[in-house]
Parts: structure tokens; sequence; C-alpha cells
């Protein structure tokens, strides 16, 4: 393979954040490399809800009739239940919008983003390890592959797309993340749904023709005590939660377990060691929120948005990077602070308990409690 040297732009990592950014900056006109260390497609513990919030940017993108085409279902309710049977449902779209949130296998999703990238003129690079990066005015990539030989690229900009940072994981994790695939589950096509048990939850998201994903975040003492089983700790959580063994006791593995330990990042970064963050490699969110999606698409957002301001020749790193960092923390930070405090909460049962009681008597409370982690960024970039 021919492979073109000079770029505005190369971005590391093909998750959604990179893809996105990719995306958006190549059909801007900036001359874009995506470098991926994983041939797609690839798996990924995740459980592929995609919030309501980022209805209009995937629309702006042009991907809203792609999922449709993949067969990705349009998620209508959020069914929360607890042990004891006690459970809740709302819906999930507010009626002032016509917005709608998505279920997605990652593993069809990102290949999707990836062909959608390509068709914008950005060049792929799958199955590359950047070795090294001389940085400068311009950045020179060092790459070896599995799929094409050991080359390099230059780029203007550099950004950091390739989720959590494993360098900055010290001391125990805070959880355990498990994902896998199932079908002929008792689960309406249009309903996502958590269940919480006394170590940990599990979400349950349909992802179309009749598949869902079944992710669990399990306490460090419940994956002990499951001897590090996915499916012993699953059966663990069905016996504890009569309404999670109703939706998926006949289901049938599609896919085998991938699993993660999850940590959560303190030091948040926006420009470091020379390059743009985006996504989890800014910080990462408590997945039992199911935002993480939507900071990977609404970061790649706020960065693009200031990239566009000038030709990647003249970009003012000191100033995009202070305003990156200004709109995320304006923009997300609180949602991600949240999102922290409520996997902390979800997994002591006596808060568990107590929150379904207020949520069942005060619907409307679990509503803003979604619509909270669900916002839309505004896009006035200006302060
Ligand atoms: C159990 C669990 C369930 C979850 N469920 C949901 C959910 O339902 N909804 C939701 O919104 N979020 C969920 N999340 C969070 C969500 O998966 C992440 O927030 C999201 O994947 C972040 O996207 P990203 O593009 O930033 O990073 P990633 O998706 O992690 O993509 C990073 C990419 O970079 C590549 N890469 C890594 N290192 C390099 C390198 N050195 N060079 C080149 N490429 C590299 C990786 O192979 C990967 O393809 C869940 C997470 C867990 C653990």
């Amino acid at each position: 393979m021919n492979v073109p040297n000079r770029f505005d732009l190369a971005i590391l990592g093909a998750g959604p954040s990179g893809s996105i950014l990719a995306i958006t900056m190549a059909r801007h006109g900036w001359r874009v490399a995506l470098l991926e260390k994983m041939k797609m497609p690839r798996h990924k513990v995740c459980g592929g809800f995609i919030g309501p919030a980022n209805h209009d940017f995937l629309e702006e993108l042009g991907l809203l009739d792609r999922m449709r085409e993949a067969g990705f279902p349009v998620l209508k309710s959020l069914l929360m239940s607890v042990p004891k049977d006690r459970s809740i449902e709302i819906p999930i779209a507010s009626k002032a919008k016509t917005t709608t949130a998505w279920g997605v296998w990652r593993y069809e999703f990102d290949d999707l983003l990836v062909q959608e990238a390509r068709k914008a003129g950005v060049l792929v690079l799958e199955h590359v390890t950047v070795d090294r990066i001389e940085k400068g005015k311009t950045n020179h990539l060092f790459y070896s592959g599995q799929a094409c030989p050991a080359g390099s690229i230059e780029a203007g900009v550099v950004v950091n797309a390739s989720g959590i940072d494993r360098g900055q994981m010290k001391g125990p994790f805070h959880a355990m993340g498990l994902a896998a695939e199932f079908e002929n589950a008792n689960v309406p096509q249009s309903q996502v749904s958590v269940h919480y048990a006394p170590e940990g939850h599990c979400g349950i998201d349909p992802i179309g023709k009749g598949r869902i994903t079944v992710g669990y975040v399990a306490d460090p003492a419940l994956f002990e005590r499951g001897s590090k089983d996915p499916d012993a700790i699953l059966g663990i959580f069905r016996k504890q939660n009569g309404c999670l063994d109703r939706m998926i006791g006949q289901a049938r593995q599609i896919t085998p377990w991938k699993g993660t330990p999850i940590y959560l990042v303190r030091d948040f970064h926006f420009w470091h060691d020379g390059m743009f963050h985006v996504g989890d490699a800014v910080g990462n969110v408590n997945p039992v929120g199911g935002i993480g999606l939507t900071f990977a698409f609404q970061s790649a957002k706020l960065l693009a948005g200031l990239f566009k301001r000038s030709s990647a020749a003249e970009l003012a790193f000191d100033s995009v990077a202070r305003d990156y960092e200004r709109l995320w923390r304006r923009e997300l930070l609180g949602r991600l602070r949240m999102s922290r405090f409520l996997g902390k909460l979800s997994h002591e049962p006596f808060a568990v308990g107590l929150m379904m009681s207020v949520f069942r008597s005060f619907p409307g409370l679990l509503k803003a409690a979604f619509q909270q982690q669900h916002a839309f960024v505004r896009s006035d970039l200006n302060p």
C-alpha cells in the first residue's frame, strides 16, 4: 500500500470519539489519518446505549440512516429494577423534541463509523502500533503494523482518542465490567433496563435483530466470590434480582464474555504530552448512567468546533487547549461527577432501595436525573 504521509490531523484510536472527530474534520476539508491498534471490527466491553442527547449531532453527520440500515433499534423507555421485585419504567424521549435513543452493538457500530470515516476521505490504518512520536511544529508518527508495512506519517495536530489510559491505573480497581451478546431474551426491543443487586448492576440493551447486550458492573468482592467466572457472577445477580432473571432466564449467549477492570481516572487530560484528548482519554464516566458514548461524541464535537475556527497550520494550540478545557468542564464535568456519585450509590443496597421508593413515588425525579445525565451540549462555543 502506498501510504500518503502528510496530514493536518492524526488521531490515535478508532473508537467513537476518534472516528467522529475524523469524520467531522475530514468533511471540513482537513487531511486526516486515523490509526487503530486493533483490526476492525473488534469487540468492546459496552452496553451500547446511546442517549437521546446525541440525536441531532448523529443526524447532522448523516449517521442515523446508517444506524437504521444496520437494524439498531430506537429505545423508547427505561426500566429500573431492584431486588424484591420492585421496578419503575419511564419514557426516554422528551415530549418537546423528536430525539431518539439507540441501542447499538459496538462490534458493528464502531466498524460502521470507520467505514464512514473512509468514505469521508480519512486514511484509516488498522492493526498498527504507534511506536514513537517526534513532536514539534510538525509531528512525526512512526508506526509498525500487522496488516501493513512499518512507516511514518507527518501531522500538524495529534489527538489521543485511545480510550482509558491504562498507564494511569493504579491501586485496586473500582469494579469489573463484563459484557456479552444474547438472543431469545424476554426483553422488548425498545426498552433499555438497569437491574441493581447488592454488589453491582446489570444493564440490558437491545441491539436489534432480536439480540441484546448484557453488560454488568460487579463489585470486586462479588467478582472474587463468583470465582471471576462471568456466568457465575451473572447467576448471583439473577438470584438477587427476579426481574433480571425473568428477562434473561431463557436467553442464549451468542458471543463470548469480554471483560475490563473499571478504574475511575482522577486526572483529566485535555492537552497533554503534545496531544489533545477526546472521549475516555480525557477522563471516564461510571458506566451506570450509560453516558460514555455521549461523552465520546460530545467531546469530539467540542474539539472539532474549535479546530474549525482556523486552518491546521494556523492553529493556536494554547488558546484551543484553554477553550477546550473550559468548554469541557462547563458542559460535561457536572455529568461526569454525577455518574460517579450514582455509581457509588449503586453499590449501596440501602441507597438503591431508598432511591427506588422515592422514584416510584415521584417518577418525575427519575426523568430529571436521566435528563441531567443526557443533556445536550450547547452549540454556542463561546463562554
Ligand atoms: C461494562 C461497561 C458498559 C458500558 N456501557 C455503556 C453504555 O451502554 N453506553 C455508553 O454510552 N457507554 C457505556 N460504556 C462506556 C463506553 O464504552 C466508553 O465511554 C466509550 O467506549 C468511550 O469511547 P472512546 O472512543 O473514547 O474510547 P474507546 O471506545 O475505548 O476506543 C478507543 C480505541 O482506541 C484504540 N487504541 C487504544 N490504544 C491505542 C493506541 N495506542 N493506538 C491506536 N489505537 C489505540 C482501541 O483499540 C479502541 O478501538 C460502558 C463501559 C463499560 C466498561
